[in-house]
């Protein structure tokens, strides 16, 4: 198919165990201790297959997001629940749109949809721009709140005149949900075209695991699910997101509060060193540089790995950098203030 020779493979991340890996917005105090456990108890049923469509955990989530369990769909991470939006509600000769730069997978996963991919530019203020993406009048649009690569959050007001507003589905993507505290998902009752994708891949520490899941109205639910098809998501995910969801809320909470710190940090220290980091409200923070491969090799010989980013629409060379504990924060600021 020429859509998918077209493509290029993935590239995040360089795999070298000796970097701390500040690249790709995970959970960098590690995995939840309940979740731990129900990853070694759930390994020896490892023999038979996972529940279908991720019902065990679909009834976990019901009652963490305040929706009703047939509102739920689960995946193997929400890139498989987006991959599944775009599938069941595009295809060719659809389009979607969204505000670039965002989440760099978006892109790829239309092409897969054989849709059209319709950008915007964001606002001057960093916001979405409600008007332009409604007058697309595109078959989905998709939010990302807070925002990969900048971290920032959309106003509350320009994402309820998107929903208010678009002909077709709204897809609001809140991976990092837990660190903004703010979501849409109890429009998810009401909107019968809103589907709001979150992951266990950031807050939750889950990341190896590939656990996702959306929200959205039960017609939605079912379109994603033929979409998706059975078995997507493996048994030990599930089971250890469970756990998580059950037992570990208050070490994701703390470990939250702890990312928050940590991001203020950073961006403090990036404009004492004379740089203009975007207000982040997520577990990162991008930073616009003169040269983002130049500055992630200086980052690299301190022993950090920071994803680059070259040419951003809009925006230029920057680097956006996940925040952790202390001793990679102490060792963060220390390589970032020697380039002062
Ligand atoms: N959406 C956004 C905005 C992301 O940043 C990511 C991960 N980089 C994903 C979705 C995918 O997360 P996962 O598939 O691990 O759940």
């Amino acid at each position: 198919m020429p859509a998918i020779a077209s493509l290029t493979r993935y590239g995040a991340g360089a795999g070298d165990a000796s970097l701390a890996d500040l690249s790709d917005n995970t959970n960098r105090w590690g995995t939840p201790p309940a979740a731990r456990e129900a990853i070694v108890s759930a390994a020896t049923a490892s023999y038979r297959y996972p529940t279908l469509y991720g019902e065990t955990l679909a009834t976990a989530v019901a009652a963490y997001a305040g929706v009703s369990v047939s509102s739920v769909v689960t995946g193997c991470g929400s890139d498989n629940v987006i991959d599944a939006a775009m599938k069941a509600f595009v295809g060719p000769g659809r389009r979607v749109a969204y505000c670039a730069p965002t989440f760099v997978m978006v892109p790829t996963f239309i092409q897969w949809a054989g849709a059209t991919a319709v950008t915007v530019p964001f606002l001057p203020d960093g916001d979405i721009d409600a008007d332009a993406l409604l007058a697309t009048d595109a078959d989905l649009i998709y939010l990302c709140a807070p925002n990969n690569p900048t971290g920032v959050a959309p106003s509350p007001a320009a994402v309820a005149r998107v929903l208010d507003g678009a002909r077709g589905v709204v897809l609001v993507d809140e991976a990092y949900f837990e660190f903004s505290n703010v979501t849409v998902a109890d429009r998810v009752a009401t909107h019968e075209r809103l589907l709001v994708a979150r992951t266990f891949s950031k807050a939750f520490g889950l990341a190896g695991l590939r656990v996702g899941y959306g929200l959205a109205h039960p017609t939605l639910v079912g379109a994603l699910e033929r979409a998706r098809g059975p078995y997507t998501m493996n048994a030990i995910g599930e089971a250890a997101a469970v756990a998580a969801l059950s037992h570990d809320l208050p070490w994701v909470h703390a470990r939250v509060n702890d990312a928050i710190a940590a991001r203020e940090q950073l961006t403090a220290v990036l404009r004492d060193t004379g740089h203009q980091p975007y207000p982040s409200a997520a577990n990162f923070v991008l930073v616009p540089v003169a040269d983002a491969g130049a500055f992630a090799a200086t980052m690299r010989t301190a022993g950090l790995l920071v994803r680059p980013f070259r040419a951003l629409p809009g925006i230029g060379d920057a680097v956006r950098i996940t925040v952790g504990p202390p001793d990679v924060m102490t060792r963060l600021i220390t390589a970032i203030r020697s380039l002062a």
